[in-house]
């Protein structure tokens, strides 16, 4: 068999001879992204008091969710899961960050949770939706995207295995979304319990063929981004602490953290938890790796099937429409077509007959006429003949007199008023 490999041309490394400057192309995209600034779209799952609210403002260093008390009195307590969202417009040296959080209060506080996953999976769905139907506008110049890029699930720090509304939310929400569950309120166990509970986390996670966020590292990366991911990924799932307050260390340096009798703990203190790791693989070293999952792997897969199941076929990687209905009414317009065109050939051949016979009628017509004015003109040819003949008969036959062969023309005259 014949190689088509020829048929792209191949590529060929060539050496350069001096600078061009495509090599400042990086510089460029980074100038354009930061004058752009970036979204980020986060949801926060678990029940009320796990500490949802405390991580993010923490992760943030900025109150993303107002104190309780400046929040307005809700009329009625919140029946089942309510989906809500805050917006923030956050800076950081230069570069602009619109961060979204999406926080779901009510999950896991009823008596029966069965089915609190479910108005979650439908809010993400909608996201996808809505992303969908502005991709197939006419104009797709300013499309939002409201797609959630990460989920953080708070896991209660219980140090026994996941509870049946942990496995369930992360089973129906695992395609859908880049799950990053992380042990809530870590200061609650000692550090042996949490190694066993995160063990059995992990366990749970595997067995239930749950896909869980990990940053993954490929030939590309330099070794010590290498290092970094399998540093990150031996502390999954991450066992963090929130606190918004500042505590003082003995030597008096004020860092944020919690107090307790026995000491404080530091939020930002990598042997007392696993806040730097998270901090750190969501907001700077994986954040575009979480949206590009999103775009790419996540929602692609949700538009496949979403398409499919409206009725397209995928062929060569192109949607085109097949819907069986659609088909029929094609069909059907097809066939329509074929038959006027069949009724207007019959109609012209009709016509045409039409058109021949009535030519031949009148053509029959006219010589009928001719015909009939030919023998006219004979048969008053032969009268008049027989006319002439018959003057002719009678004046030959009448004897003249001898004043006529005197006088031709008097006798001729009087012989005309001879008869009275
Ligand atoms: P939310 O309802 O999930 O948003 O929970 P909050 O963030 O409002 O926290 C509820 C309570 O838990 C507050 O009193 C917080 O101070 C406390 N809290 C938050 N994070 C932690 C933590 O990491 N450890 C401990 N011990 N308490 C925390």
């Amino acid at each position: 068999m014949k190689s088509t490999a020829g048929n792209t041309g191949g590529i060929q490394k060539k050496k350069m001879n001096g600078y061009v400057g495509f090599s400042n192309y990086p510089n460029q995209v980074h100038r354009r992204s930061v004058k752009r600034g970036f979204n980020f779209t986060l949801m926060v799952v678990g029940e009320s008091g796990i500490g949802k609210s405390t991580l993010i403002n923490t992760l943030f260093d900025s109150k993303i969710f107002p104190d309780r008390e400046e929040m307005p009195p809700s009329a009625e307590p919140v029946k089942g899961v309510d989906v809500t969202s805050m917006s923030a417009d956050i800076q950081e040296n230069g570069v602009k960050l619109r961060l979204t959080v999406v926080d779901t209060p009510g999950f896991g506080d009823s008596i029966n949770n069965e089915d609190a996953w479910q108005p979650i999976l439908e809010n993400i769905e909608s996201r996808f939706d809505a992303y969908l139907a502005q991709e197939n506008r006419v104009n797709r110049s300013k499309i939002s995207d409201n797609r959630i890029d990460a989920v953080i699930y708070f896991i209660k720090p219980t140090g026994h295995c996941l509870r049946v509304i942990d496995i369930e939310f992360m089973k129906r929400l695992h395609t859908k979304v880049n799950l990053i569950p992380i042990i809530a309120k870590a200061d609650t166990l000692t550090a042996g319990e949490l190694e066993l509970f995160k063990a059995k986390i992990l366990a749970d996670i595997n067995y239930h063929g749950i896909q869980i966020f990990k940053p993954v590292s490929d030939e590309f990366d330099d070794p010590e981004t290498v290092a970094d991911n399998r540093e990150i990924l031996s502390k999954i799932p991450f066992a963090v602490i929130g606190s918004e307050k500042h505590v003082e260390r003995p030597d008096g340096t004020p860092v944020r953290g919690r107090r307790y009798p026995w000491g404080i703990i530091e939020v930002e203190n990598e042997e007392h938890n696993d806040f730097i790791k998270l901090r750190q693989m969501l907001l700077r070293s994986h954040m575009e790796e979480l949206k590009d999952t999103t775009d790419m792997v996540l929602y692609e897969n949700y538009r496949t099937q979403k398409l499919l199941s409206m009725g397209h076929v995928q062929d060569n990687n192109v949607f085109r429409e097949f819907n069986p209905l659609v088909q029929m009414e094609e069909e059907k317009r097809a066939h329509d077509g074929k038959m006027q065109k069949m009724e207007a050939e019959m109609s012209g051949v009709f016509q045409q007959k039409v058109n021949e016979k009535e030519a031949k009628l009148k053509q029959s017509e006219e010589e009928l006429y001719a015909r009939h004015k030919e023998m006219k003109s004979v048969l008053e040819k032969q009268r008049s003949e027989l006319e002439e003949k018959k003057k002719r008969a009678e004046a030959s036959a009448r004897p003249i007199t001898p004043m006529e062969q005197q006088h031709p023309t008097k006798g001729k005259k009087k012989n005309i008023f001879s008869g009275f």
